[in-house]
């Protein structure tokens, strides 16, 4: 805000009236005598309510059309459309599971244990539940439901088998109002805890390139069978040589500087250039990606219990160096408040190889100084010393195991 040309004051400091205050936004948009909105990655980003009121008022929506982001923010309509567009999905039950506990059993014993209950409307790693015994089945069908219901307002759930040793790999593409439609390249995301991301990186260890083109090829017919406008994500899992769609997000995501990096494509710079109309400048084939980059997710918790560390940042010093990014919006003194997500900061690391990546990243953040509150950068220098890590390749899983390998051993 300190930086902006021109700030407006939209509420208080809990987001229901503020940051998810669509008329305040609006109202702060007719005063500045703005032209578009951008709507970040957070909050309202993936609200086709906010986006179609935005229009409706008479501004730009940087993002794709409302009804687009409808169909891709309910996940069993999501994944309807993506199997009708080629694009390959986990098994499971096909649509939202019925409300009759036999059909339920049936669906599961169809699929094979271990499955997830998964909710429609869920987000952010929200409203999920595995399950490995038909025993607990209904029961965890009945909390998933309730869970869905009070936290996004949409009871709908649906089954999916439960892989055990998936990567997170998603597709990230670009596609205009003139059905041009490119991708930029794949991102490794495996590394999760409560399946949210912590480390990211671009492009992803080991997989054969063929397959890599092969999915996504896929996803920018795809963006052009469903008519879709501007920056987007296909997420999968990948096992076993296989991709399986799991959802799609309709906005800039928090890991795409390493696509940026290793593309030299400035992706916020394309929506906006998307949203005012204009066709992409590029093909296909003049998409060329170079080195190696990754993101660590620099969050204001306590590196192994993960409670939230919210105060004042008594003293800051950024990293640089060549191939060193940081996006952050703290400074000395700031307070990180206790209201939000607990990410206060991103660290880019880009190398001519994976190994000249990871290195500089353990340089960059051993110089990196937050004081006056904890982080999970102790956790990261830790990662990025992790054999298996370092190897490449490691599963959505590995770091959940590995935290509960320490905490076993004391
Ligand atoms: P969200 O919208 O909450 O991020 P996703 O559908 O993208 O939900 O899933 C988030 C994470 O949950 C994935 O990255 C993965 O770690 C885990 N997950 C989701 N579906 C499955 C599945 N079928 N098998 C194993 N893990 C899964």
């Amino acid at each position: 805000m300190r930086l902006a040309d021109e700030s407006v004051c939209i509420g208080p400091p809990p987001s229901s009236h503020s940051y998810l205050n669509i008329p305040a936004i609006i109202s702060a948009s007719e005063v500045t005598d703005s032209q578009a909105i951008h709507p970040g990655y957070g909050f309202l980003s993936e609200n086709a309510d906010f986006a179609e009121k935005v229009e409706r008022s008479g501004f730009v929506f940087i993002g794709p059309r409302p009804d687009t982001i409808r169909l891709m923010g309910d996940k069993v309509s999501a994944k309807v459309a993506m199997t009708k567009a080629g694009v390959p999905c986990v098994p499971g039950s096909e649509g939202a599971l019925p409300e009759d506990p036999k059909e339920v059993v049936r669906i599961a014993r169809a699929v094979g244990y271990p499955v997830i209950i998964k909710a429609a409307g869920g987000g952010g790693g929200r409203g999920m539940r595995v399950v490995h015994t038909e025993a607990a089945l209904l029961s965890a069908v009945t909390l998933t439901r309730g869970e869905a219901q009070a936290a996004f307002g949409n009871p709908t759930v649906y089954m999916e088998k439960f892989l055990t040793t998936p990567r997170h790999i998603e597709i990230q593409v670009l596609a205009d109002e003139h059905k041009n439609a490119v991708w930029l390249g794949e991102r490794d995301c495996s590394m999760q805890r409560r399946h949210q991301k912590i480390i990211e990186e671009a492009p992803a260890p080991g997989i054969p390139p063929r397959l890599l083109t092969r999915i996504g090829d896929r996803c920018a017919e795809a963006c052009r069978k469903i008519g879709y406008r501007g920056a987007g994500t296909f997420e999968f899992l990948y096992q076993d040589d296989e991709f399986y769609f799991i959802e799609m997000n309709t906005r800039v995501q928090v890991e795409h500087p390493v696509t940026e990096a290793t593309t030299g494509i400035d992706i916020v710079q394309q929506q906006i250039r998307i949203a005012a109309g204009q066709k992409l400048a590029f093909r296909q084939r003049d998409i060329v990606r170079k080195g190696h980059a990754i993101e660590c997710r620099i969050n204001a918790e306590d590196p192994y219990t993960f409670v939230p560390s919210p105060g004042r940042i008594t003293s800051y010093h950024a990293p640089g160096g060549p191939g060193i990014r940081v996006d952050s919006h703290v400074y000395q003194n700031y307070v990180v408040p206790p209201y939000y997500d607990s990410m206060v900061g991103k660290v880019i690391a880009y190398g001519d190889t994976r190994n000249q990546a990871i290195a500089r990243m353990r340089i960059a953040l051993s110089e990196m100084v937050v004081e006056g509150i904890r982080t999970n950068i102790p956790l990261h220098l830790d990662l990025l010393i992790d054999e298996s890590f370092v190897r490449g390749g490691t599963s959505i899983h590995y770091l959940e195991e590995r935290l509960a390998k320490k905490k076993a051993a004391g």
